[in-house]
């Protein structure tokens, strides 16, 4: 193939860009180093029998953008089954908060325990709404000017009490602002578990965004792809197979050729050089720009890049497969269809930060649970569970190392679900690890970090992965950037994707 646009990785972004430039009529080859694509989007059987995401199970982010439907990716076998509730606080002592789509439910559901905390998260609700609604654009991508006197408006409507205590509050770690505007840890440790999920730290300035993020599941819900989040990956694939391009597995980036200032050509590990017209890199930003371009990027633009951040902070996960759901007491219906808190108090998560960053494994350990086979029955044999538990605070590098520690955090995780679900020890079939080492050396996320670099406000929207490489263009004739380390965010968006894609197609107008 000569002269293709090349795009480095297929994780859900590489796909969405692939899929963008095929539908305006362009020769697009995707190259994945794993034998599989879906990066973050992968589900797999890591237990015999039972399927288990192996990172993103809960996608909230690209169902606030067009991209499903202009991609028509329904009409390529994307399902996704709402979880509703999007979350349940089980709390070790028994209390449950159940975070419904519905304000109004979840303010009933709060005031069983507490009527003034309901009050309290209502009032929280109403700055964070307009919040979310004024940075919607942005996450969507949509920069055009209609977009703008929505923000306004929504803007003034997040000022309109007391601005300076708002801009104040959205300025704060989300520790202190959950203090100031949540009265208990009854709903402040799981609004706090959510943010965590994000992968910003509690004490981090301006990480406040994550916990009014809180109103986005209000908003849009969570959902997950039937079949698991392998469902994304795989309708990608189809869309873009479809419309002309090809996905390329077992092919890994060893070097992008760049000479005069443009994009030549991607080189293989083993040698074989693939001509490029252009190239898309959806893969850590600092990886793409710094290791595999040669040359690599320099001056202040490289120096900028190699200055960007990423903690020591990421996620572990434990699959476990049961002969029947967690059984918390006092549970009802629908408590397994969303995400499951067992961070009881907000202390416990900022301490296990803390500890996280300084590379021990924390204790207690803050965990969330997904039980995807109760909405889904394609995933355990018949009357079995997959039981996917989350620590949104491992430590990339743990003392003593991962192999060393991968019992502790097994044991430690089925404590903190026992602790929550007595009994549910003896109803274990399997159990399998997926630690950050394993995430590094598969996936090639370095540290292991699912974001590549962190998303604190400084490196988020326009500034990711830098302010100067924040529009998806570089330096690089014909080269851009995409993926979880660009504007504007990592997780499961897709908008990275589209908007590396529509900087390239206006290039070539
Ligand atoms: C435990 C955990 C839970 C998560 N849960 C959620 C969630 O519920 N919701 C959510 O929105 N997000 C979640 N995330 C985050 C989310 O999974 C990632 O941010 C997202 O998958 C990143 O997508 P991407 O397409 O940008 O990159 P990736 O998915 O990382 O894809 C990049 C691809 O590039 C390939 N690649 C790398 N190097 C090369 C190379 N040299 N040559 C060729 N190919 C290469 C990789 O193999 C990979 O397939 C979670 C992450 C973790 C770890």
């Amino acid at each position: 193939m000569a002269g293709v646009d090349v795009v480095v990785g297929a994780g859900h972004n590489g796909l969405v860009a692939a899929c963008y430039l095929a539908l305006a009529g362009r020769d697009v080859l995707v190259v994945e180093q794993l034998d599989r694509p879906g990066g973050g989007s992968r589900t797999e059987e890591t237990i015999p029998g039972y399927r288990f995401d192996l990172h993103s199970a809960a996608h909230n982010i690209i169902n606030m953008t067009d991209i499903p439907v202009e991609l028509d990716l329904a009409g390529a076998g994307l399902d996704y089954v709402e979880m509703d509730p999007f979350s349940v606080a089980v709390h070790a002592d028994g209390r449950r908060v159940r975070f419904h789509r519905s304000i109004e439910a979840t303010l009933e559901s709060i005031a069983e325990e507490s009527p003034s905390e309901a009050a309290a998260y209502r009032r929280f609700l109403d700055t964070a709404v307009p919040l979310v609604r004024t940075v919607l654009p942005a996450i969507r991508g949509d920069t055009s000017a209609r977009a703008l006197p929505g923000q306004v408006v929504n803007a003034v409507r997040a000022l309109r009490h007391q601005p300076l205590t708002t801009v104040r509050d959205v300025l704060s770690p989300y520790d202190s602002l959950l203090r100031r505007r949540l009265s208990s840890d009854l709903t402040r440790g799981p609004v706090a578990a959510f943010a965590a999920h994000a992968g910003v730290g509690p004490t981090v300035p301006g990480g406040a965004l994550y916990a009014f993020w809180q109103a986005a599941y209000h908003l849009f819900g969570q959902w997950h792809g039937r079949g698991g989040a392998q469902n994304l990956t795989d309708a990608l694939v189809s869309r873009l197979t479809s419309l002309g391009g090809e996905v390329r597995c077992s092919a890994p980036v060893e070097r992008i050729e760049a000479g005069g200032g443009r994009v030549r050509a991607v080189v293989l590990e083993g040698g074989e050089r693939i001509e490029a017209s252009t190239v898309i890199t959806a893969i850590d930003p600092k990886t793409a720009l710094l290791d595999l371009l040669d040359p690599p990027l320099d001056g202040e633009a490289g120096a900028d890049l190699a200055a960007a951040r990423r903690s020591n902070v990421v996620q572990a996960v434990v699959h476990v497969a049961t002969d029947r759901l967690p059984a918390y007491p006092g549970g009802r219906p629908g408590d397994w269809n969303g995400l499951q808190s067992y961070v009881d108090r907000l202390d416990d998560l900022s301490s296990a930060w803390a500890q996280a960053e300084a590379g021990l494994l924390p204790d207690p350990l803050p965990l969330y649970a997904f039980t995807p086979s109760a909405i889904d029955d394609g995933l355990a044999p018949p009357g079995q569970h997959t039981v996917y538990l989350a620590c949104p605070a491992a430590p990339s590098r743990v003392d003593g190392g991962w192999a060393a520690r991968r019992d502790d955090l097994v044991e430690r995780s089925l404590d903190v679900l026992e602790a929550r679900a007595p009994g549910v020890r003896s109803s274990v079939l399997g159990v399998a690890t997926w630690t950050p080492d394993e995430m590094e050396r598969v996936e090639r996320w370095p540290g292991g970090h699912p974001m590549y670099l962190d998303i604190a406000l400084d490196q988020l929207g326009p500034f990711r992965p830098t302010k100067r490489l924040g529009g998806w263009r570089t330096p690089v004739g014909g080269l851009y950037i995409s993926g979880a380390g660009t504007n504007p965010t990592g997780g499961i968006a897709g908008t990275p994707g589209r908007q590396a894609a529509r900087a390239l197609l206006a290039d070539q107008k």
